[in-house]
């Protein structure tokens, strides 16, 4: 029997969201079912709900920073049990047998992972929704613990924000002695600067907004530079092993390369496309910088995060918001004016 869930939806790219009835699949015997209690809002929600990457199929319920408690699980799950306190992020299965899945890369999934909203189901074809709903159904393995003593709102963010920023520090090993940029203090950046900072990098913020200093260096920066500024920007030069780039449209990346030191890398994880002006290699190879892309991270990889952030009591700096708030929300959000997630309370969704 499928489920009749509740959510909010968008009917094409320039409509508003608002409710929307629709069925989940059948529960299979690997099956979690998860009731939502909050839902974290991603740039990722506004660009796919208006099609910016192409290939957005309607009705649309984004979301993919979950958090909720288990209500019933498949007779062969193990790990879970009814009341545990769960996160899903942005995929819900994977092939299971790529290269990339066996080495727990299943967000590089050679047959592509199953995301968890405006994709398809890769079993009985059903289509995805995601999280700004009630109830969610989602293959056991790619089901998170969340640690106890986490504020369970703010632990949202960290299901797409938190491993996205996670898992290049990680990549790239940062550590003590690490110096570490990030580029634009929204939510990714902002779980960047808490998550660089505890693992012990010296942490620098570029940001276009002279306002954000003081919130930057209470998040976790060392050092704050204005982008905008040329002197500010010439007296790094060298400096920084990893810089994580997570400006959601397309910028000039050239005034970044040569602050990164020798053998340092900007990696981009905000803008999915051409870039302009042209890349100018010519800092790149004087000095063996690189410029790199890196998606969300793996399940493994995530539950580590999640375990670092129970560890260092980590979580998103958020604005609670009803449902109903949510067309609001996208508005501010493309004006930067989120401090520093939205995150949806789905209690909203079916009060009166
Ligand atoms: P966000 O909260 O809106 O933050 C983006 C920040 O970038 C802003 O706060 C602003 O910071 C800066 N910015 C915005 N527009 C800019 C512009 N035109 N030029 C320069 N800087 C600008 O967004 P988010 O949720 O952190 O997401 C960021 C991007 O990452 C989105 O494109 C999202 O789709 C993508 N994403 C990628 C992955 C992945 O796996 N690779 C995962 C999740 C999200 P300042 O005011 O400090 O400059
Ligand atoms: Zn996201």
């Amino acid at each position: 029997m499928t489920m009749t869930i509740l959510g909010y939806a968008t009917h094409a790219p320039a409509d508003d969201l608002g409710p929307f009835r629709f069925e989940r699949r059948d529960q299979r015997s690997n099956d979690v079912v998860i009731d939502i209690l909050y839902c974290g809002v991603c740039h990722s929600d506004i660009h796919n709900a208006r099609n910016d990457w192409g290939g957005a199929v309607y009705p649309m319920v984004p979301g993919h920073e979950i958090i909720g408690r288990v209500a019933s699980v498949g007779v062969n799950v193990t790990r879970f049990k009814v009341g545990d306190k769960v996160g899903v992020g942005c995929m819900v299965d994977s092939c299971q047998h790529c290269a990339a899945c066996q080495k727990n890369l299943e967000q590089y999934c050679a047959e592509g992972s199953t995301f968890t909203y405006n994709a398809i189901d890769r079993h009985d074809h059903m289509p995805t929704y995601g999280g700004y709903s009630e109830r969610i159904v989602v293959s056991d393995k790619f089901v998170l613990k969340v640690p106890d003593g986490l504020d369970l709102a703010g632990a949202a963010p960290l299901l797409c924000a938190g491993i996205t920023t996670w898992s290049p520090l990680r990549h790239w090993k940062v550590g003590k002695g690490s110096k570490v940029a990030v580029v634009g203090l929204g939510g990714l950046g902002h779980m960047g600067l808490k998550l660089a900072n505890a693992l012990g990098a010296e942490v620098t913020l570029f940001t276009r907004s002279p306002g954000k200093e003081q919130d930057a260096r209470r998040l976790g920066a060392h050092h704050v530079v204005l982008s905008t500024d040329a002197a500010q920007m010439h007296a790094i030069n060298g400096r920084f092993d990893l810089i994580i780039d997570t400006v959601p449209y397309i910028h000039d990346i050239n005034p970044y390369i040569p602050t990164l030191s020798i053998d340092g890398t900007l990696v981009l994880v905000g803008y999915l496309g051409g870039l302009e002006p042209m890349l100018n290699s010519a800092p790149m190879i004087l000095g063996r910088k690189s410029v790199a892309g890196s998606l969300i991270g793996g399940i493994a990889e995530t539950q580590e995060m999640l375990d670092f952030c129970g560890q260092h009591g980590i979580t998103s700096d958020i604005e609670l918001i009803k449902m109903q708030d949510i067309n609001v929300a996208y508005q501010r959000m493309l004006k930067s004016d989120v401090k520093y997630r939205f995150v949806i309370d789905m209690a909203s969704l079916s009060a009166k």
